[in-house]
């Protein structure tokens, strides 16, 4: 299990799944085939698969401050009814199992912060006990922005909703609408537990996507969610996923946070980027690169 420290805090990997998930002709609209090509010593085989796939990892991050534990993204869950999503479909992963080599238990977790709303970062929100979805983290507080939570509200009541649109509906309902009990909504910037992290806006992918920075001693970590789903993008900034809902927006705040992880030397942690999974954003002349940075 790999951890990384940011002054007196850690934060550690909890790994759900890995692998070449994606067709990047179909995940990245932009796609250049010349551009996989300049980077194909890199890409292989942590980043690309011999397939020709894209290699993406489905994890969440666990900060333990001196007084706190966060969960940062909670992956796609188990027992969770996606079809026609089929692999992440009723999946049974060794999630918790993971989680609990931590040392620590999901009781003990204050926080659970969702970068947005998607199926891949609420999953573990909610367990199936005794046929109900219950919290998996009940004595958590669960963060995420408002304007998040009222455009997936809204979605959730148009008609004829698409494919990807009508899997969201069933997690909104069974990961994010049995814990709003427990959610606080978050509006703007906003400092959480003695400036130690910091929730900032940073739409694009989704309306209501954040980021949160932990400073440390002078340290900073950034977890970026799906501002960039792969370490292409970095190289690639105009690349959007295919389910970046406001394009030109997505593009705007991808740029934004490279440069700001660029210039601050701030340690970047991704919801989806394969081995070592985090890493320095550095210029070089065409403009960014990335230096993964592996944990203990
Ligand atoms: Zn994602």
């Amino acid at each position: 299990m790999q951890r990384w420290r940011i002054g007196k805090s850690t934060v550690t990997r909890i790994e759900e799944l890995m692998g070449p998930l994606f067709d990047p002709e179909q995940f990245f609209p932009a796609y250049d085939k010349d551009i996989i090509d300049k980077h194909r010593d890199w890409l292989f085989p942590n980043h690309m698969h011999e397939s020709g796939r894209i290699i993406a990892s489905m994890h969440s991050w666990l900060i333990e401050t001196p007084h706190h534990k966060i969960l940062v993204d909670s992956c796609i869950g188990n027992d969770k009814d996606r079809m026609p999503f089929r692999d992440w479909h009723a999946m049974q992963t060794p999630y918790l199992a993971n989680f609990t080599q931590t040392g620590i238990t999901p009781e003990q977790i204050d926080y659970v912060m969702c970068t947005h709303l998607h199926i891949d970062h609420v999953g573990w929100n909610t367990r199936l006990k005794g046929g109900q979805w219950v919290p998996t983290f009940p004595n958590a507080k669960y963060l995420f922005s408002r304007t998040e939570f009222e455009f997936w509200e809204q979605q959730r009541k148009q008609e004829n909703p698409d494919q990807f649109n009508a899997v969201n509906n069933k997690t909104f309902d069974d990961s994010v609408l049995p814990i709003m009990h427990l959610a606080e909504l978050i509006e703007g910037e906003l400092d959480l537990i003695d400036d130690l992290l910091h929730i900032k806006p940073a739409p694009g992918h989704t309306p209501g996507s954040i980021t949160l920075s932990l400073t440390d001693s002078n340290q900073e970590a950034l977890f970026t969610g799906d501002i960039c789903h792969h370490p292409i993008q970095v190289y690639a900034p105009e690349w959007n996923s295919a389910f970046c809902e406001l394009p030109d927006q997505a593009r705007e705040t991808r740029r934004e946070v490279l440069n700001y992880c660029c210039s601050g030397d701030v340690l970047m942690m991704p919801a989806h980027f394969g081995p070592g999974h985090a890493g320095h954003v550095i210029a070089s002349n065409s403009g960014f690169a990335f230096s993964f940075i592996d944990g203990d």
